[in-house]
């Protein structure tokens, strides 16, 4: 195999990891079908349309642009060729439940002066906070995000000295380290949950996550215009472009591999021949069903799995004051709504998610309305009454201020259950897997499979879920995979 030819490549699943790895080794030269289970590829990034309504049901904010533009690079375009993304400003609106409000601007002065309005010296503060967020995201990007990490040594090599460990701070909490730069604890649990954008828990995940906030100020939190599923389209349509042979309506059984990979097994049963594949789906998915390799099963079940989401989908009339694209009503006590989601119960005070992109896209609802999209974490592999879950969502949100229930004309709901089966993710967990603990980054399943010829990408396989990492999960792929070949 060590010729550097043309392979038949196999890609199983057709989520934007899925999606991104066909165009990458399509415009290397590749031979790429991708075989998608549902009937329209995206995956988690996916779409809920009634009566006039546009709702985005996955990802609903846009981070580090750059990340896809390589991909459409890759095929000779660009992502801005085809969608038109929109840099938010005002980034977030938080809320807490003494009433105030911190609306978090675009650019590092004003949001130093948005934290300074809200908190005496919280500007420096957050300037403060913000630097090491930088240094975290600066050393990451070259060690952490730039190649696998198939152990511990991995990442060694890529770490220029010792400094470079201490710099991305692994070893305490999240929680720890912003209790470190914030005396109000407010602004503790503004930093805290960012772990949420890993499906995390901000007493158990990294200090590493602090980069996160910093990459939202300094790189800018978007929206492409039309939705969320423009740039799902936008990666579909460039895939069949440039020749990838995109097979929607079509479950992989099984992959059959004695040696190394030969190919995979549809529903209907018939075969197809592959040199090498891609799994997109969940690494368990794979392991347990696909593949039958219980050993490797064992290992990637060292990895946790992510928290889940309950959502809330609502046509509502009218327009609500002070309301802004993304929106955060936070519980009063973090610490407890984490130890219920911990001992695998739903927070009876939850903080509550609001992406309502009609605030910057009056195309998404009807006239005078919007298009309300909740979130809520939850554990994964719960067990959710829709409607009294939503209910309670509904009640917490006019107990601060926000009573929607009488305007609503619809509610359309997402439990977990029903994320795991659209999507074939384990638990109906969001990200694929967490990052909980000091181990998390290592015991997160391999992009390299347990056979010679398979291959792993996406959320539940390094670096991690969220649409920049399974992105990036696509280049590290694409990269070992011609790496394989060349040797
Ligand atoms: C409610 C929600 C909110 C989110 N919010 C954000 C956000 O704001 N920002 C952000 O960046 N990320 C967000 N995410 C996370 C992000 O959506 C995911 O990390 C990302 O889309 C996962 O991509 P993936 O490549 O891992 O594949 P997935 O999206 O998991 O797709 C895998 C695909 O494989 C298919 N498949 C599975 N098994 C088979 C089989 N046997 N044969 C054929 N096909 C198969 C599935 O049908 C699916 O289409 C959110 C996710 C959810 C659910």
């Amino acid at each position: 195999m060590a010729d550097g030819a043309v392979r038949r490549v196999a890609i199983v699943g057709g989520g934007v990891g899925g999606l991104a790895t066909a165009i990458r080794l399509q415009s290397a030269g590749h031979h790429v079908t991708l075989f998608e289970r549902n009937d329209v590829v995206g995956g988690k990034l996916a779409t809920y349309v009634r009566d006039g309504y546009t709702f985005d049901i996955g990802p609903s904010l846009v981070t580090l642009p750059d990340v896809f533009d390589e991909v459409f690079r890759a095929a000779g375009t660009t992502l801005a060729e085809h969608v038109d993304l929109v840099r938010l400003d005002p980034q977030f609106s938080y809320r807490w439940g003494d009433g105030s409000t911190l609306k978090v601007p675009d650019g590092d002065d004003d949001t130093a002066v948005a934290f300074d309005d809200f908190a005496t010296g919280a500007g420096d503060e957050w300037r403060a906070f913000d630097a090491r967020g930088r240094r975290i995201w600066d050393v990451a990007m070259r060690t952490f995000f730039a190649g696998p990490m198939s152990n511990p040594w991995s990442l060694a090599k890529r770490l220029r000295s010792p400094f470079d460990l201490t710099a991305i701070d692994p070893l305490r909490s999240l929680h720890r380290s912003a209790s470190s730069f914030f005396d109000d604890p407010r602004l503790v649990q503004w930093a805290d949950r960012y772990a949420t954008y890993s499906g995390s828990s901000p007493f158990a995940a990294p200090a590493t996550l602090a980069c996160i906030p910093h990459i939202e100020a300094r790189y800018g939190c978007w929206y492409p215009m039309g939705g969320l599923d423009e740039l799902r389209a936008a990666f579909a349509w460039v895939a069949s472009q440039i020749g990838v042979e995109i097979r929607t309506g079509t479950e992989v059984v099984s992959i059959e591999a004695a040696e190394r990979v030969t190919g995979v097994v549809l529903a209907d049963g018939s075969r197809e021949a592959a040199d090498i594949v891609v799994a997109n789906t969940d690494a368990e998915h794979l392991y347990a069903d696909l593949l039958h390799d219980s050993v490797a099963l064992a290992r990637v079940r060292l990895a946790k799995r992510s928290t889940s989401g309950f959502v809330l989908c609502l046509g509502v009339r009218g327009l609500t004051p002070n309301l802004t694209h993304h929106n955060i009503w936070f519980s009063d006590d973090y610490r407890s709504e984490y130890a219920q989601l911990d001992r695998g119960r739903l927070a009876d005070e939850p903080t509550i998610y609001a992406c309502v992109s009609s605030v910057t896209d009056p195309s998404q609802a009807p006239d005078g309305c919007e298009n309300w999209f909740l979130l809520v974490n939850t554990p994964q592999g719960i067990e959710v009454d829709a409607d009294a879950y939503g209910d309670l969502v509904l009640e917490r949100l006019a107990a601060r201020g926000t009573d929607l229930r009488p305007r609503i004309e619809f509610r359309h709901t997402m439990t977990p259950a029903d994320i795991a089966d659209r999507y074939r993710s384990p638990g109906g967990a969001i990200y694929g897997t967490s990052s909980n603990g000091k181990r998390a980054a290592f015991v997160r399943p391999s992009n390299r499979g347990s056979k010679p010829g398979l291959y792993l990408v996406g959320g539940s396989s390094h670096p991690g879920g969220g649409l920049p990492l399974v992105t990036t999960s696509a280049k590290i792929v694409a990269e070992m995979i011609t790496a394989d070949l060349a040797t």
